[in-house]
């Protein structure tokens, strides 16, 4: 059993809360220690610290589900079934709704542990054969969003590059009755750039490896992955550690789970395709400089529009002054932005559209919600202040639900001060003065308006707040650190540089209404569907990318509030994804950034352990003649009857009105290490 003093040498402590003491270096000693033993997972209360261990392990066999299932959290090794397993009950038998919130760095494995809790409640949950086409949905759904939403990054072969959060639906008698993913900006960028070492979507490369010579030849993509400006930038089109064949089989057979019809398949690829098609699109300039179209023939049937007017949409500006009808040339860079434009906005709506199809196949809660990372400038910004709002959230349902738990209990406690990261999140959110609002204001700005305009609002109206400095702003050692285009926040988690460039453009989002107008008429019904839908007041200027991402995250947070929270913290061991490796300065980067020693010292501060009495009754009675093997009376008086046995002083632990609660862990780890003799 571990928590006795020979296996807390051998194994480490399955619980940092026990720990003797609250440093920094004795939870990494903690970690390491288990880390080599294979043992990924440690809890922090109901918290789970989860360490990539870069090898297939043998924990997640049917047989281990079974183990997990009913069972008390402390009483097995660590394990996200407990967890899983836990968050399930608690909701039946107290009727409310759970999250379980899963974050980390790119690489921790916060995709594969969504997978896992998802494969835990399939299994898991009664079953009827009803039921099981929505489980069945609920799991297919996953490759699909995989395909069209992860790519490959320098640091994960299998990055998310756009944030998930799911849903699932129970019945009160536990059956999953439906579900509904939401997701968040996607990484539309990466459809027309990639950075060297790293791929566009997956979806791509599947299609044009892994697709019958019949679909290729219909789609006009019989030439190789190699021929495709989109898909060579990165120049790693081919990777040996993935195999774009056998996941394309996974996902065609996926699509059929999830009820896609042939047309509708047939509609999804041809707009695959026809991104590949436009990526190859070159064009020449005319002795005035203006923009010529190369031919490209399996364009305009692809996405099932006009020729001629896909050529002037690519070309030409059109404005519309009262009846007249101005079409203003392009230059060869106007219309590779125009080209890149419509790429995105076609795969990025696509993806909007696949996303409600999957969720109407499940309409019919515990929530999991798989976090991502970002690197490049705007969404990274826009990600970190994502994940600073759930860090928010993170301090509020920590400290609330804890002195909920307190009252509930009658039990007298001290609140525990510590770090409120509010002033970053006003920073970022505040209306009219803070920096999504100056962006937006910069982005309608006629004129002259530009990221470093933009640079230069945010020094006027930031001049001197605490976690905001520009080159110009800063002292003279800090802006050797500093270029020009960009400044730089101080998040809870650490400082972040952002370069302005591209700020207002990927902020702004805009396609050319010429375009989009030919789009709303596009013979593909997805692409139709997709761009009617987009705004149908068209005169009116849609919402900026990170006005709509902050409403989303303001809704999401108000949505959580009134669940109950589970946390996974993932790790990543080491920076080259090598099995067994643990990388101590890396580990500890994210120990202090993910904010577990603070929430250890909460854990601690207060009470460190409560059980309900008739647990620690059933568990600890042995230990005391009067109660074993059978104690007659009340489960109270028996734990009253059991701690004087076994000493403990009056300071020491309190008796609620369902639980005994206990200050020190040293305490209880004295009562575990005498139940072990
Ligand atoms: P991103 O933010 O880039 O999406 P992520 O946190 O979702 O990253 P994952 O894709 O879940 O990261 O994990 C990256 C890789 O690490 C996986 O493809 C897998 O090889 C390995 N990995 C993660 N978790 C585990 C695990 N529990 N057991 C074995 N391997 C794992
Ligand atoms: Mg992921």
């Amino acid at each position: 059993m571990e928590g006795a003093l020979t296996a807390r040498d051998r194994v480490g402590i399955q619980d940092f809360v026990l720990l003797d003491e609250t440093t920094e270096a004795a939870f990494l000693t903690n970690l390491k220690k288990r880390f080599s033993k294979d043992l990924i997972y440690t809890y922090v209360g109901t918290l789970i610290v989860s360490v990539n261990p870069y090898k297939e392990l043998d924990i997640y066999s049917k047989k281990q589900m079974d183990t997990y299932m009913g069972v008390n959290f402390f009483e097995l090794p660590p394990h996200i079934y407990a967890l899983a397993d836990n968050a399930y009950h608690t909701m039946l038998t107290e009727f409310n709704n759970h999250f379980i919130l899963i974050s980390g760095e790119s690489g921790a494995g916060k995709t594969e542990a969504s997978k896992k809790i998802l494969q835990y409640y399939a299994v898991s949950c009664p079953s009827t054969t009803l039921l099981n086409t929505v489980r069945d949905k609920m799991l297919m759904s996953n490759p699909v969003l995989e395909a069209f939403g992860n790519a490959k990054t320098l640091k994960n072969d299998n990055s998310s590059r756009f944030g998930k959060y799911m849903d699932i639906q129970f019945n009160s008698e536990g059956d999953a009755v439906g579900g509904h993913i939401l997701n968040y900006l996607l990484e539309k960028s990466r459809v027309v750039h990639q950075n060297h070492g790293e791929r566009n979507f997956h979806i791509f490369y599947q299609l044009v490896e892994g697709g019958t010579d019949d679909l290729l030849r219909q789609l006009g993509l019989e030439r190789g992955v190699q021929h495709y400006n989109y898909l060579t930038q990165g120049e790693c089109a081919i990777v040996s550690s993935i195999n774009d064949r056998n996941d394309w089989k996974t996902v065609k057979n996926a699509l059929q789970v999830i009820n896609f019809d042939e047309i509708n398949t047939n509609h999804l690829f041809g707009i695959v395709a026809s991104v590949l098609h436009l990526g190859n699109i070159q064009f020449d300039s005319d002795s005035k400089g203006h923009a010529l179209l190369n031919d490209n023939t399996e364009l305009h049937w692809l996405l099932g529009v006009d020729v001629q007017n896909l050529q002037e949409g690519l070309t030409f500006r059109k404005i519309e002054a009262k009846k007249d009808q101005v079409l203003t040339p392009f230059t060869t860079d106007h219309a590779i932005y125009a080209r890149d434009a419509l790429s995105k906005a076609i795969y990025g709506h696509t993806f909007t559209w696949l996303v409600n199809r999957i969720n109407e196949s499940m309409e019919n809660k515990v929530r999991v919600f798989d976090l991502f990372a970002f690197f490049s400038s705007f969404e990274q910004f826009c990600i970190n202040y994502c994940n600073e709002k759930l860090q928010q959230l993170f301090i509020q349902l920590t400290l609330k639900a804890e002195q909920d738990e307190y009252e509930a209990e009658n039990i007298e406690w001290e609140p525990v001060q510590f770090f409120n990261n509010k002033i970053i999140c006003d920073l970022v959110e505040e209306k009219h003065r803070g920096i999504i609002s100056i962006l937006d204001e910069e982005c309608l700005r006629p004129g002259d308006a530009t990221d470093l305009t933009f640079l230069e609002r945010l020094e006027d109206k930031m001049g001197n707040h605490p976690h905001f400095v520009t080159h110009k702003l800063a002292d003279k050692m800090t802006r050797k650190t500093l270029e020009r285009g960009d400044f730089r926040l101080l998040h809870y988690a650490g400082e972040v540089t952002y370069c302005v460039v591209g700020f207002l453009d990927k902020n702004n989002d805009l396609l050319y209404r010429n375009i989009k107008d030919l789009m709303c008429q596009s013979k593909n019904a997805i692409v139709k569907e997709c761009f009617s839908t987009m705004d149908p007041d068209s005169r009116k200027r849609p919402e900026t990318v990170a006005t709509q991402f902050k409403s989303s995250l303001l809704k999401l947070t108000e949505i959580l509030m009134a669940k109950e929270a589970w946390y996974i913290r993932c790790l990543k061991s080491n920076e080259s994804k090598q099995p067994g490796q643990f990388d101590e300065a890396l580990i500890r980067h994210q120990v202090k950034y993910l904010g577990l020693m603070e929430h250890l010292r909460v854990r601690r501060a207060g009470f460190a352990y409560r059980r309900k009495f008739d647990v620690f009754l059933k568990r600890y009675k042995p230990l005391c003649p009067a109660t074993w093997p059978h104690w007659r009376g009340e489960p109270a008086d028996g734990v009253e009857v059991l701690v004087q046995h076994l000493g403990y002083l009056p300071h020491e632990y309190k008796m609620g009105r369902t639980k005994i609660f206990i200050r020190h862990p040293r305490t209880l780890y004295a009562t575990e290490d005498a139940y072990e003799k």
